[in-house]
């Protein structure tokens, strides 16, 4: 296995189901009990507090990055393995990726895209070449697959964009596919 750092991209809100919270827990807490670590955001609300409070409860390693700007609104989690402060947003989102070896994204809003799409346009150019799973909890992001699935469809991109992302139901399906990617 050579994926030993995750970044995790999700809700800094848990959203409407208790489903999205409980996979993030489950996510979390697979992450460390198969000894990979976290990267994210540094927040302790929404599905970042979830994902990183279960990943440290299972014993896990957790490397959370936050803006100085953020730290009160999202409640900087002061008490990870690393905890790391940033001027700007661009930077903290450098930071998480280049910490990383892979990429997950859970359930999330406009912050979750945005990072979902630097992540994936950054390799559409070739600037890494990290893997992209799109955890899809009760299908909450079946949007966005007809969505590029139109971007490819009218010629707006070519299909290698929409394959570089890989689609996932469960928490143990994304552990499955991280494990089994060759670096
Ligand atoms: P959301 O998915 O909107 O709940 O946001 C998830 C996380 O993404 C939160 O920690 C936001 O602060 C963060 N975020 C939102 N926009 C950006 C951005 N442009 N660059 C870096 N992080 C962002």
């Amino acid at each position: 296995m050579c994926i030993k750092s995750v970044c995790v991209y999700c809700g800094a809100r848990a959203g409407a189901l208790p489903a999205y919270a409980k996979a993030a827990r489950a996510f979390g807490a697979a992450l460390a009990e198969n000894g990979m670590r976290l990267v994210y955001g540094a927040g302790d609300v929404g599905l970042m507090g979830e994902v990183a409070r279960a990943a440290q409860a299972a014993g896990g390693e957790t490397f959370g990055v936050i803006p100085g700007h953020l730290e009160q609104r999202e409640v900087g989690k002061s008490d990870l393995t690393t905890y790391v402060v940033t001027e700007t947003m661009h930077e903290r989102k450098k930071v998480m990726l280049w910490n990383a070896d892979a990429i997950v994204v859970l359930p999330g809003g406009a912050g979750s895209l945005d990072e979902l799409f630097e992540a994936l346009t950054w390799r559409q150019l070739g600037l890494h070449a990290k893997p992209i799973v799109i955890l899809n909890t009760e299908g909450y992001w079946d949007t966005l697959r007809v969505l590029l699935d139109q971007v490819v469809a009218q010629g707006f991109a070519g299909q290698d964009t929409a394959d570089c992302l890989i689609w996932v139901e469960t928490p143990a399906a994304a552990i499955a596919a991280l494990r089994e990617t060759d670096c």
